[in-house]
């Protein structure tokens, strides 16, 4: 296969493949969007400059090198800017820096002063260049995203092949008029290939990154209360009865403190329903700074609350839920130059041997609340 031939098919391989992702974008939730169609246009710059080498014989070299290396180059840019649109970072301009440098140092060298190894040499850097700009961005993202690696992977052997393909070219010897689509070197018929890397293999390894985090949204979403960014009642029902599993088998302590505001009614009639959603944040974040890392905090409804403790007896929980019950009473809550006292009742229990479900500790920790609640409110209480 010569490489005319060769760019002719990587073109109509990238073309298809940003037709999929055009088709596939209106399926992405709206945040994506923007990343997509960024990654698309990409595809097609890299499409179009493969086009025009495949038919470099038609036109003079100057005008095929320069527009060909000019819509790489700007392709390289959509692809960065599609990295940081996924993260939901801005487009930077300087990102365009390489692209002009690049390009001009193209024209120049073809159509002034002809000598292919600086352009060879510029036009790798400025590829280098840009792409080191994604991975730095992908490394920023320190996420578990396997779909992430990929990407940097398959950028970071890019940029190894990039390299590899300078020096290649720095010490082959070769004409004025060289041209990439000759069939003189292996190389040439190597680089339509590498061309695809990205369109074709970095566009499967984007998409994954998409669909990755289309899951983790949902997994969000599922799992915690959308008001406080609490886990949920249902994160709170499946932790609790895995860590009664593990308390049982390994007879280790487990204890629940179940908080409820005081008198919450009366702070929404009085100050209405927004200033009382934001007095729950309020609460929540008291909540979540007062315990550990090992505990869980979740919102189990309304303006309840429920702190899964872990490995404490009765008289330690008792310890841990007095001083999440100070430190909501210690700071009001402010908001529009109005300041509410916000107490919470809180009822504690621990597992005991003979309990058979997480539920089961749940219901002595309801029972002390009602305690709490009926001997004054602001107090915790201990189940029997
Ligand atoms: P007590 O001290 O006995 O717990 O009194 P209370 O007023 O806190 O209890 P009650 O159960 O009578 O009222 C709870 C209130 O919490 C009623 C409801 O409007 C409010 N509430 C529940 N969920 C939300 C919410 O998501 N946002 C807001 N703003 N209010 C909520
Ligand atoms: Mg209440
Ligand atoms: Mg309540």
């Amino acid at each position: 296969m010569d490489s005319t031939t060769a760019f002719i098919i990587v073109s109509v391989m990238m073309l298809a493949n940003g037709s999929v992702l055009g088709l596939l974008h209106r399926d992405l939730p709206v945040n994506l969007r923007p990343a997509a169609l960024s990654w698309q246009a990409g595809t097609l710059l890299v499409a179009f400059g493969c086009i025009f080498f495949a038919f470099e014989w038609l036109m003079p070299l100057p005008l095929t090198v320069t527009v060909a290396n000019a819509a790489f180059l700007f392709g390289l840019v959509a692809y960065v800017w599609a990295v940081r649109r996924f993260y939901g970072l801005q487009p930077k301009l300087v990102d365009l820096v390489p692209v002009f440098i690049g390009s001009f140092t193209v024209f120049w060298f073809s159509a002034i002063h002809p000598n292919t190894k600086v352009r060879i040499i510029v036009v790798a850097l400025a590829w280098i260049w840009l792409m080191a700009a994604a991975v730095r961005v992908l490394l920023a993202h320190r996420d578990t995203a396997l779909s992430r690696k990929m990407l940097t992977s398959i950028l970071i052997a890019a940029i190894g092949f990039t390299m590899a393909r300078m020096l290649f070219y720095i010490f082959l010897p070769m004409e004025l008029d060289f041209k990439i689509t000759d069939n003189s070197s292996w190389m040439n018929l190597a680089t339509p290939l590498f061309m695809t890397v990205l369109p074709v293999v970095g566009a499967t390894a984007f998409v994954l990154m998409c669909s990755d985090q289309i899951r983790r949204q949902w997994e969000r979403a599922a799992s915690t209360d959308y008001l406080t960014g609490l886990a949920n009642r249902r994160t709170l029902t499946e932790t609790g009865a895995g860590q009664f599993k593990l308390a049982a088998e390994r007879s280790r302590r487990l204890a629940v403190a179940v908080l409820d505001i005081d008198a919450f009614k009366a702070i929404n009639d009085t100050y209405g329903h927004e200033f009382g959603d934001k007095a729950l944040v309020h609460v929540a974040d008291r909540l979540q700074a007062g315990t550990r890392k090992i505990d869980l905090v979740a919102r189990s409804g309304g303006e309840e609350f429920v702190g899964l403790l872990n490995d404490l007896d009765l008289s330690e929980a008792e310890v841990a839920a007095e001083r999440l019950r100070l430190s909501v009473a210690a700071d009001p809550f402010n908001f529009a130059a109005t300041t509410v006292p916000i107490t919470v009742s809180v009822g504690v229990a621990v597992r005991q041997p003979d309990d058979r479900s997480f539920a089961d500790i749940m219901r002595r920790a309801d029972k002390a609340l009602y305690r709490a609640k009926q001997e004054g409110r602001n107090r915790v209480e201990l189940a029997a």
